[in-house]
């Protein structure tokens, strides 16, 4: 059956094969990144709220869990914006873990709403928090992440020390350079300081891989991320979410035999669903959702027919992406 709040599993370098669940079900973040990968944030706000609702969520869930889908390795809490906005986010860890004692939880954030101590509290009933922070300098923060005004950086990096103190999980901290954004001196001596108090389990630097909201968000080339790399300590270089260290068994696309779109339905729904919350490339597509290459490039070509895909160069990469261009 089709999913409208279940996606994936998509890999994931840091966390290896994720099923995501989507807690806001629409563009809803505390930020409008100029390197989004799912587009212009539709409502930039602070509120709290059940978005989507835990007996929604948990519901699909449950209906997933029953068709016998192979297990991923971790659920994570994430989709079209920041998912602690969500603000039935204890119910739904609570029934995630339910459903699946065995799997650790992980929580994508920005890290904006953990200055509020209600919402770090909710936080250390996860397995693992994934919070980014790109600029300590105020100025780069507005830039780069476009927060909901009011939003201070050192305030947030303050509420992960915090954070930090109670927490018995994993952080993974993620910093993401845009080349003129947030790559300069002042802001890698800031980033030092606070890495070397918060002392997260893994730090990644990464660039942009994949197409941005903004053409003017571009990457920094390998000399600059090697230098961030070192004087942050970062883990060994991954693909942001689809990276070849995923642990997971390589395989030609030729060796999945899962239905082709056309065949199936679900299978072209799912194509569809993963797509709206990350653009990715055919040959990902097939890999993450076992779905044959040829049932990928088929809903491809549907979607791409009915305007409702981009398509965009990165490298040596085609990356698909729902939506309009920009
Ligand atoms: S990258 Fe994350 S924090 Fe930034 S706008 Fe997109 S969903 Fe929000």
């Amino acid at each position: 059956m089709g999913y409208k709040y279940i996606f994936g599993p998509v890999f994931s370098g840091r966390i290896g094969r994720s099923l995501g669940l989507d807690l806001l079900g629409k563009r809803i973040c505390s930020m409008d990144c100029v390197y989004c990968e799912v587009g212009t944030t539709d409502s930039l706000v602070t509120v709290r709220r059940p978005y989507v609702p835990a007996t929604v969520l948990l519901e699909e869930l449950e209906n997933w869990k029953q068709e016998g889908h192979i297990v991923p390795d971790v659920i994570t809490l994430g989709g079209l914006g920041e998912p602690t906005l969500n603000s039935d986010l204890p119910e739904i860890i609570c029934g995630v873990k339910k459903l699946f004692p065995s799997l650790p939880v992980a929580v994508l954030t920005n890290a904006t709403p953990m200055t509020d101590p209600e919402v770090r509290r909710e936080l250390l009933e996860a397995d693992i928090v994934l919070p980014s922070m790109d600029s300590l300098v105020a100025s780069e923060f507005r830039a780069i992440n476009r927060p909901c005004k009011g939003i201070d950086p050192e305030d947030v990096a303050k509420a992960l020390i915090e954070f930090r103190k109670e927490f018995k999980g994993k952080i993974f901290l993620e910093v993401l350079l845009s080349k003129g954004y947030n790559d300069s001196a002042e802001n890698l001596s800031k980033m030092k300081d606070f890495c070397s108090e918060l002392s997260p389990d893994r730090i990644d630097v990464v660039t942009l891989s994949r197409p941005g909201t903004l053409d003017t968000s571009g990457p920094v080339n390998s000399g600059t991320l090697d230098v961030w790399k070192k004087a942050l300590d970062a883990a060994p270089c991954i693909d942001r979410e689809c990276g070849p260290d995923n642990g997971a068994k390589e395989r030609n696309s030729s060796d999945i035999s899962a239905p082709v779109q056309g065949e199936d339905s679900a299978a072209f729904d799912r194509i569809q669903a993963s797509l709206m919350r990350r653009p990715q490339t055919a040959q990902q597509l097939s890999k993450a959702l076992e779905i044959s290459f040829d049932g990928v490039i088929q809903a491809i070509e549907e979607l791409e027919k009915s305007g409702r895909l981009t398509k965009r160069q990165t490298g040596d990469e085609i990356y698909y992406k729902f939506g309009p261009d920009g």
